[in-house]
């Protein structure tokens, strides 16, 4: 998509630190890092969301990310790392072109986790009859 930063990147018509590519997928460093080596890997393609990546790119996509989280993890000495993917504005999705953050953590690196909330009581449940309710509808 010709106005995607992303895609730019993809097309090498802007440069981004290129750390993989294949002719389907692609990961480079993000430009404004958690910590040094946060990365993102993302498909060739240009799809918006999660929901819409084919099923056959979604396993290429992640068999990569874990590859990275191993490097980062077994060969560069981190400690452990994290896999997000911002889904939706909503969900803090700025670039609509559907992508993973690879972030190598480090104990005590400051990064906050967010917090958890609990729920009320019978919420849980009713949450848990509900999903699973979607779920063997869909
Ligand atoms: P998200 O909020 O999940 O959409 O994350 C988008 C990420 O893309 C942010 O972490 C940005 O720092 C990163 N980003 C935006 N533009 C570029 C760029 N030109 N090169 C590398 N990373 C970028
Ligand atoms: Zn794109």
């Amino acid at each position: 998509m010709s106005d995607c930063v992303f895609c730019k990147i993809i097309a090498k018509q802007i440069p981004a630190q290129i750390v993989f590519e294949n002719e389907s997928i692609i990961a480079f460093l993000d430009i404004n890092p958690v910590h040094p080596g946060h990365t993102l890997v993302l498909p060739k393609t240009h799809v918006e969301s999660f929901t819409d990546l084919p099923s056959e790119i979604c396993g290429g996509v992640g068999a990569t990310a874990q590859k990275l989280m191993k490097v980062f993890i077994e060969k560069m000495g981190y400690e452990g790392a994290n896999l997000i993917q911002n889904n939706g504005a909503a969900a803090g999705q700025v670039v609509p072109h559907v992508h993973f953050h690879v972030i190598p953590r480090k104990k005590g690196d400051g990064l906050v986790h967010w917090p958890g909330r609990g729920y009320e009581n019978g919420q849980e449940a009713m949450t848990g009859a509900q999903v699973r309710s979607a779920l063997s509808e869909f």
